[in-house]
């Protein structure tokens, strides 16, 4: 069977206060918390997880809080704007709870064929509602937002490039991507299999400096992958192809391998399963601090350390 990226898995950035975060994202934007448990590489910081109701690929967005770090730089080498995917019609709904909550926003304006409103979290990541025919996917509705407005999962992200010729390469050579739109410095990709969520727009931006992951950015966005077998085929194309690719590591609701793109970006490629009811039940999804098996002994700890924080409330 040939290997195929069906889109984005999942996008990773970096938030300030987790409340602060839960706040936005939950209550706000409506998404669920799927998952609360620890950056598995720094176990005394969260690792907060959103996404429709079963945290399907392609709706994950986590954070890792850094309460008190600095705001880092959006710039060359980083995702600078994730697209979230809304209906066609509910471009009003959206713009009136926006300004209902008093979140900055430009637009709704058109870009290819969508509609988009701008705005950012309270850290200062970018964001975008992207209105389009076609979208399929279920909204979660037992969050803030109704089920026919809420957020749906990723329409795409935006990769701010000094050049774009090696990361198109990559792309499309390797990749599986197709060119399907350019306007001006934005090309836009697509994955074969089309769809929301298999987007990335690469933004051409010779004179941009480069971003610093800090607060407010991006840290990494993963690829979708079906299962363990191809993964291991894609691991052996990006090294044969040059790349630096990380082992396989065991991140309990998938399965990663990571690699920095010839323009900086850090790419991650997930195995779709096993997912996150491997260990809670679906209906309790995100209401305790879940810790794999090598931090449960240090819990009591971590409990103590870790921010306390105020779980959304389910309708
Ligand atoms: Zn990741």
């Amino acid at each position: 069977m040939p290997k195929e990226i069906p889109g984005i898995h999942h996008v990773t950035a970096i938030a300030g206060e987790p409340q602060q975060n839960i706040e936005f994202y939950a209550d706000f934007l409506g998404l669920r918390l799927v998952k609360l448990t620890v950056n598995y590489d720094d176990p005394e910081t969260y690792h907060l997880y959103y996404g429709d109701e079963d945290g399907h690929p392609g709706t994950i967005l986590t954070f890792f809080p850094w309460p008190g770090a600095p705001g880092g730089r959006k710039g060359a080498g980083q995702v600078t704007t994730t697209s979230f995917s809304i209906p066609r019609d509910s471009v009003r709904y959206w713009v009136e709870r926006l300004g209902k909550h008093e979140v900055a926003f430009t637009g709704p304006v058109d870009r290819f064929d969508e509609q988009l409103i701008s705005f950012s979290d309270p850290d200062g990541l970018n964001l975008e509602l992207v209105a389009h025919a076609g979208e399929i996917r279920r909204g979660w509705g037992r969050g803030s937002v109704p089920r026919e407005h809420a957020i749906r999962g990723f329409f795409g992200v935006t990769l701010s490039e000094e050049g774009y010729e090696k990361t198109s390469s990559l792309l499309t050579e390797t990749m599986g991507f197709k060119l399907t739109k350019q306007e001006g410095n934005r090309f836009r990709y697509a994955a074969r299999s089309g769809g929301p969520g298999a987007t990335v727009d690469l933004l051409c931006q010779p004179d941009a400096r480069p971003g610093v992951v800090s607060v407010g950015t991006v840290h990494h966005v993963a690829w979708r992958t079906p299962d363990d077998g191809q993964q291991k085929m894609w691991r052996e194309e990006l090294v044969e192809a040059g790349l630096n690719v990380t082992p396989v590591i065991d991140r309990k609701y998938f399965h990663s391998i990571y690699f920095r793109e010839p323009g900086g970006v850090l790419f991650e490629i997930a195995t779709d399963p096993p997912g996150f009811a491997i260990d809670e039940r679906k209906e309790e999804l995100g209401t305790r601090l879940m810790l794999p098996p090598q931090f449960e002994s240090f819990r009591e700890h971590l409990v103590q350390v870790l921010p306390r924080v105020k779980l959304p409330k389910m309708a």
